[in-house]
């Protein structure tokens, strides 16, 4: 699947890898952010192993449900100011359900 992927406002995308997962529907890989680093990309599948491993999900994270990224709800980033932000579990979009 070749859709763009798209930034959220006040994102600054360096550089990216990002593939459509055909498990869940949703897209999965990583991006490098000028603010935070590298910065992993969970498709729901990815999610669901850690969850599953017990394992702490990545911090920074992004999720991309829709063809655009977001911050993972219940992950913090730093923006452009400088400062860190807290994005809330209401944050941004649910991923989408496996599709099997
Ligand atoms: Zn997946």
């Amino acid at each position: 699947m070749s859709r763009e992927i798209l930034p959220q406002p006040g994102m600054e995308i360096i550089e990216m890898d990002v593939r459509y997962c055909d498990v869940c529907g949703n897209h999965s890989g990583w991006v490098i952010e000028d603010h935070n680093g590298g910065v992993e990309v969970s498709c729901r599948c990815d999610l669901d192993y850690y969850l599953k491993e017990g394992k702490p999900l990545p911090n920074p994270g992004m999720i991309c449900p829709d063809g655009t990224l977001w911050w993972r709800p219940i992950s913090d980033h730093k923006a452009a100011d400088g400062r860190s932000w807290h994005t809330p579990y209401f944050g941004g979009p649910g991923l989408h359900p496996h599709k099997k």
